[in-house]
């Protein structure tokens, strides 16, 4: 197996309020040794990185990889092998923008996940909740007022990113097919939405008792349920319910933000994706209803990130992205450097991303035992966070698993 000596390296991964000079060592897939003062390994390919800083692949918490549209009912009706192959791409230019771990919160299926792992494409690592489960009516109903249909038709197919479930004992059911079928964690929709046609933002989508057997099975099966969530309301009646990834968020208050993190919540704003909407949604397909629900949720966006961070709930990095609007991933760290440090936002892709997926130690550090998924950036970008933008340009190198997926060193 051959390894890699990263030698005089800025190496920037959230744990320290900076960077710290310092050699690393990649042997067989993994970080063998991280040390400040130089490592010896005779056969390994020794790379000096000085000025550049190398950081653990970035962690996008939140996408929908199966969205190949911004129109999500008609990205349902597109054929499963269209789909796949389309994911497949948009997963690939995801870790050509460094992010070598991704949470899929809808959609992403173990079939997917299986055609990843042999290599039949280069994607980052997935973590999965299978189908998103909804109310009826709730987000991820994509029929109109007028439509009568059964959703059942619609569910089995790859480009619908969700299903319905109404009751208790639907919702366990629900929870039981999508853990079986592979879900690492339970994804609900426990407010209105903007992608979806018949559900104002406020709405509540479930009762307390759903949301507390979704979070039942989800702990019998030794995980957690996120949740959908952007009022102040619904977001204090999931923590209440012990929800624990708190996804978007925008109209959150202080209290409920200390709430949630008393609760261990973490919650993961998603700021990149109503800006996208505002600006390209329209013209992209986004239906009239959808476009009026933009800034109901956008406009707090940044005061939310502000709230947060006083109240101390730990923000993990998410976009959401839908479609063409994929090549916006990397903006969000420029959008939360608006108003959060930019070290804070360092951990929210790398630390805090690693936690909510439950894979702290494993990804998002650069220490010995973690997978060797890192990234060489040019320069610092605690000092310009757009040195994560323009879709991978200011990295020079990209590693997975050990192995170089993109090397210009
Ligand atoms: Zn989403």
């Amino acid at each position: 197996m051959t390894s890699t000596l990263f030698e005089n390296a800025d190496i920037l991964d959230g744990r320290a309020n900076g960077a710290i000079h310092g050699h690393v060592l990649v042997e067989d897939g993994a970080i063998k040794e991280v040390s400040d003062t130089p490592i010896t390994a005779a056969s390994a390919r020794r790379i000096d990185l000085r000025g550049r800083t190398l950081m653990p692949g970035l962690i996008d918490a939140h996408v929908h990889v199966i969205a190949s549209m911004v129109n999500l009912g008609q990205n349902a009706m597109l054929p499963d092998a269209l789909i796949a192959f389309r994911a497949a791409g948009i997963m690939n230019a995801m870790l050509m923008r460094g992010f070598t771990t991704i949470r899929d919160l809808g959609g992403a299926t173990q079939g997917l996940r299986m055609a990843r792992d042999e290599a039949h494409f280069e994607a980052p690592r997935m973590v999965i909740c299978g189908k998103a489960i909804s109310s009826t009516g709730g987000h991820s109903d994509a029929r109109g007022r007028l439509d009568m249909r059964d959703n059942a038709w619609v569910e089995g197919r790859l480009g619908c990113l969700g299903r319905i479930a109404d009751g208790v004992d639907a919702m366990r059911r629900a929870c039981r097919e999508e853990i079986k079928a592979g879900a690492d964690f339970i994804k609900i929709m426990a407010n209105g939405g903007v992608a979806s046609p018949t559900d104002p933002i406020a709405f509540l989508g479930y009762s307390r008792d759903e949301m507390l057997a979704a979070v039942e099975e989800a702990s019998l099966a030794q995980t957690y349920v996120a949740a959908h969530l952007y009022t102040d309301q619904a977001i204090a009646r999931a923590v209440e319910c012990g929800v624990l990834s708190l996804e978007h968020c925008n109209l959150i208050e202080e209290a409920t933000a200390r709430k949630a993190a008393m609760a261990g919540a973490i919650a993961c704003p998603t700021l990149v994706t109503y800006e996208a909407l505002r600006n390209e949604g329209a013209s992209l397909g986004l239906p009239a209803a959808s476009v009026a629900k933009i800034d109901d949720v956008r406009l707090a966006g940044l005061g939310s990130l502000e709230k947060m961070q006083r109240a101390g709930l730990t923000m993990a990095f998410g976009t959401d992205l839908l479609g063409e609007m994929h090549r916006h991933q990397s903006e969000e760290f420029v959008i939360r450097g608006r108003v959060l440090p930019a070290i804070e936002v360092i951990r929210s892709t790398t630390i805090h991303a690693a936690k909510l997926l439950r894979m702290e130690g494993r990804i998002g550090v650069v220490a010995p035992g973690a997978f060797a998924d890192l990234i060489v950036v040019e320069g610092d970008p605690l000092s310009d966070l757009a040195l994560l933008t323009h879709q991978g340009q200011h990295m020079p190198a990209i590693m997975q698993a050990g192995r170089f997926v993109k090397d210009q060193l």
